[in-house]
């Protein structure tokens, strides 16, 4: 019997695959059976070398998703792989600090241009093609506990991740009878580049370390199995939920 999870002959794209939650939810998709479509700003070689390791297909997609401008160019290339793209993780996205009574026009516009905008728009192109070839498909939006929580110094960061899982939600609505199903993960804290000032502040890195009952930070290889799970038909009645993967960090 088949398993509920396996991915073989679908095609992911994933946005921000060259590094952290992007490239550990990239092989954890590579090893249930899908070809990777990845979408990074930089070489994505390590992830290239890790999702052929474990005998997934893979193409890499330069493209800055700070504009709309890639957008038909990915999904282009994206079509191009397999028959048609059946998943895609919205992983991209940028962080910036500063008080908020400091904070300026640009740190704004550029987060909210990456992790909002841009999502929307790639989510947009790639289900005009899930929805005319009637086969539907998977939407993984990347959250943030900041989708549930204000945190402090990071007013865009948390403007986009809360308009993401509103976002989440509506496209679930749109969608659901369609076939797409469009559902979220928020990381807790995990060890990667987004988390590094925090990491390097001794009196931030200690409180958050105390407050996650699991008594560690993320690994970005715990991302994994949520990422499958509602990639896979296992998730066909899932829709809209934002699902938290955070050490019980939200249940404090
Ligand atoms: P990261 O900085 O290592 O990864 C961010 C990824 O987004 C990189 O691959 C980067 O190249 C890509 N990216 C950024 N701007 C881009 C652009 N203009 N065009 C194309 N790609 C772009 O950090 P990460 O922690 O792996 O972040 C991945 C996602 O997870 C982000 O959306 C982040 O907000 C979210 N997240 C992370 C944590 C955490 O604790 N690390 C917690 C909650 C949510």
């Amino acid at each position: 019997m088949t398993s509920p999870f396996d991915l073989t002959g679908k095609t992911a794209i994933v946005t921000g695959a060259n590094t952290g939650l992007g490239q550990a939810v990239s092989v954890a998709l590579a090893r249930a059976g899908a070809a990777i479509v990845a979408v990074g700003r930089s070489a994505m070689d390590e992830t290239e070398r890790l999702c052929c390791d474990v005998g997934a297909k893979f193409h890499g997609v330069q493209a800055d998703l700070s504009t709309l401008e890639p957008i038909e160019r990915i999904v282009a290339e994206a079509m191009g792989v397999g028959e048609r793209v059946d998943i895609l993780v919205n992983n991209a996205g940028i962080i910036r600090r500063a008080d908020a009574i400091d904070f300026s026009e640009k740190d704004w516009d550029d987060v909210m241009n990456v992790n909002l905008k841009s999502t929307f728009f790639l989510t947009q192109a790639v289900a005009r093609r899930m929805l005319a070839d009637g086969g539907g498909g998977k939407v993984i939006n990347i959250a943030s506990l900041l989708s549930f929580q204000g945190g402090i110094r990071i007013p865009s960061y948390t403007a986009s991740k809360s308009g993401l899982a509103g976002l989440t939600r509506l496209l679930a609505c749109e969608w659901a009878a369609k076939g797409i199903n469009v559902n979220a993960i928020a990381p807790g804290y995990f060890v990667t580049n987004n988390t590094e000032a925090l990491r390097n502040d001794p009196k931030r890195s200690s409180d958050i370390l105390g407050r996650i009952p699991a008594g560690r930070w993320g690994d970005p290889g715990d991302l994994g199995g949520a990422a499958v799970f509602l990639a896979s038909p296992a998730a066909d009645y899932i829709h809209g939920v934002v699902l938290p993967v955070d050490g019980g960090w939200l249940a404090r």
